[in-house]
């Protein structure tokens, strides 16, 4: 046996180790299964180029506890390593790698993101074991196999083992406050989260499992144990497109969220190779109006390997909602996540991923538009979302972007534009394009601009009121106006003379009297000459102040900062043409139950009705029928 002391200023790294990686401790076992990974990827490299002899189509990689000893043991049939070899990458490699990674961790500090992934290697062991030992046989022909051990310090030893088959064995004697990781059903849990698709089959147990044999009556069933597998090396993501039906898609999903059971509605294979390497499934769930259907999340890999399901700054924003995996070895990764976002390459496949979105959309548009208006409804939101925050997926969505009528018949804007032009162009030569937000809320205003010839469109995403506001921006001389801002008439201006049945003293004492019995902090009087068929008293919330506060609402800055915490204003339109004004008019006594009872039906048309002012309606109205 020889004893050595590993050259570096190690004393120091340990104590550190454990103390700025606590909460990353469970990631020494995917660094170590990635280690057990190259090995036998390199070994059948070799064999590839005649550099190694030997199958090695079925080598695998076992994960064995042994409770007795409370240890924790990794093993691979990889190229192995001979004892210079362990001299050389492990005392001399791995530490000095654990120690130029600490130096960096310091540095960066408390950001929590990604780092901590990656980096440091084998040295990760030490977090959890107080003693660590490599056996190793290196594939090299004649190689003597060795036993390296060390508790972490400086000091280290090697002997001969009498191992046979080629291949590293890494024992972790697991420590007293680690003793979790002797835990069957937490190293399952780990090998689901950072194993589950790593290139190499992963043995980690037994299973038993029966085959009938025999036909017919004779038939038996048989039971034999199988290794159990916990892992799929080849997942659906590093196949090719044209070798994968949908199914096969959909099976990935559900492999990928075991608790999800809708089915995505679609997905897109990404694949580059230059100027960056990457590969990956994504996929649209079913959202609607959810926007919180956060848990399941798309996951960051590198080369199989799981870093992360943060993929904040590497998928932009408004894609953040969707599904699926992301493989890519370009993605600097123990660094902060503002230095994440300022890379270069990062900041490139943020903007393929969009433009793959994009063209996605585009193509099943094109291609095939009624299965894109069937599923409009559930991904409105994150095309609204993306039109908004970033104007390079603007510029194509606005070709595909739809905007369904209250009658459900579905339109791009240029195909609206185009379908209204004639009957929703004001007297400036502006188009006003009608929406609703609310199909029975808004009834009666949709009926009456219907009736029109006018074309209503339902926007109903929470963030409508900006999608909005950047399409009057985008398209001149086009206003979005909801069919309640204002009475049918005046919705849409087209310079007709109003003739008002009422002279100007009369209306004058009109507005006066009304004025004196609505609520005029809730009311603005409006007196309009409307068809004398029209109702005498409708109210209408004006487009501009609605909007302001919506915006607010739902997070706008500037000037609709507060908005959101005015109260409700309306405008009360007064058909000066319809009859009852006469009797206001006229009346001796009795003005404030006519206005309050017009008043009232107007507002049970808009719902506003409630509580004790509902009750003095009911009451009202039987009095007024006797
Ligand atoms: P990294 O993997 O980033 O190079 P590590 O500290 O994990 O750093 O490992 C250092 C080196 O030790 C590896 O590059 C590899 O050459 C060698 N090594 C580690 N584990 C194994 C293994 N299971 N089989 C063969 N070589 C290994």
């Amino acid at each position: 046996m020889t004893k050595g002391t590993i050259n570096v200023a190690v004393e120091n790294i340990f104590p550190l180790i454990k103390k700025f990686l606590y909460s990353d401790h469970e990631i020494f076992l995917r660094e170590l299964i990635s280690n057990a990974t190259d090995a036998t990827l390199k070994l059948k490299h070799l064999a590839s180029i005649g550099e190694a002899t030997g199958d090695f189509d079925q080598s695998k990689i076992e994960i064995i506890i042994d409770e007795k000893k409370k240890q924790l043991k990794i093993i691979d049939q990889g190229i192995g390593m001979t004892e210079d070899e362990v001299k050389k990458y492990i005392n001399e490699i791995a530490f000095s790698g654990a120690e130029e990674f600490l130096d960096k961790y310091k540095e960066k500090g408390n950001d929590p993101g990604i780092i901590g992934h990656f980096g440091l290697g084998f040295y990760s062991a030490f977090m959890v074991a107080d003693k660590v030992e490599i056996i190793s046989k290196s594939f090299k022909e004649g190689s003597e196999a060795i036993h390296w051990s060390c508790d972490g310090s400086p000091n280290y030893s090697v002997k001969k083992s009498k191992k046979t088959d080629r291949g590293t064995e890494i024992i972790l004697n697991i420590s007293e406050d680690s003793t979790e990781f002797l835990e069957k059903s937490r190293i399952e849990s780990l090998l689901t989260k950072y194993n589950k698709f790593m290139p190499i089959p992963i043995k980690f147990g037994t299973k038993e499992e029966s085959k009938t044999i025999g036909e017919g009556k004779d038939a038996k069933e048989e039971k034999t144990t199988v290794d159990n597998i916990v892992n799929n090396p080849n997942p659906a993501w590093t196949k090719k497109p044209a070798d994968l039906e949908v199914d096969d898609y959909k099976k990935f999903y559900h492999e990928l969220y075991p608790m999800q059971f809708e089915e995505p509605l679609f997905n897109i294979h990404l694949n580059v190779d230059y100027p960056f390497n990457l590969t990956g499934i994504l996929y649209f769930p079913k959202l609607s109006n959810n926007l919180d259907a956060q848990k399941d999340r798309i996951q960051l890999y590198q080369n199989q390997v799981f870093v992360t399901d943060n993929v904040e700054g590497i998928v932009p924003d408004f894609l953040q909602m969707l599904r699926g995996v992301i493989d890519s070895p370009d993605i600097p990764l123990n660094v902060s996540r503002s230095y994440l976002q300022a890379d270069g390459a990062v900041k490139k496949i943020a903007g393929y991923i969009t433009k793959k979105v994009a063209d996605k959309f585009a193509s099943l548009h094109k291609n095939n538009r009624e299965d894109f208006e069937a599923k409009w409804n559930d991904i409105k939101v994150i095309i609204e979302y993306g039109m908004l925050s970033e104007s390079k997926f603007y510029d194509k969505a606005k070709d595909f972007a739809l905007y369904p009528t209250v009658d459900d018949a579905y339109f791009t804007f240029d195909e609206l534009k185009d379908k209204i032009k004639d009957q929703q162009t004001d007297k400036d030569g502006s188009l006003i394009v009608l929406y609703a937000s609310d199909k029975d809320k808004q009834h009666s205003y949709i009926l009456d601009a219907k009736a029109k010839g006018y074309e209503v469109i339902l926007l109903d995403s929470p963030i409508v009121s900006h999608l909005i506001q950047k399409l009057e921006s985008e398209n001149e001389k086009t206003r979005f106006t909801r069919v309640d801002a204002d009475h049918i008439e005046n919705l849409i201006n087209k310079e007709e003379t109003k003739i008002s049945k009422l002279s100007d003293e009369e209306q004058g004492k009109l507005k006066t009297i009304i004025e004196g019995i609505v609520p005029k902090e809730t009311y603005t009087v409006q007196l309009e000459s409307l068809d004398s068929t029209s109702n005498p008293f409708i109210i209408t919330q004006p487009e501009f102040m609605r909007r302001m506060k919506e915006m607010s609402a739902t997070g706008g800055g500037g000037i609709m900062m507060g908005m959101g915490n005015m109260p409700e204003m309306y405008n009360l339109v007064v058909n000066t043409n319809n009859n009852l004004m006469d009797k206001i008019l006229k009346a001796k006594g009795n003005k404030d139950k006519y206005v309050n009872q017009a008043l009232d039906l107007a507002k049970l048309s808009q719902n506003l009705l409630k509580g004790e002012a509902l009750t003095n309606f009911i009451k009202r109205s039987f009095e007024l029928m006797k």
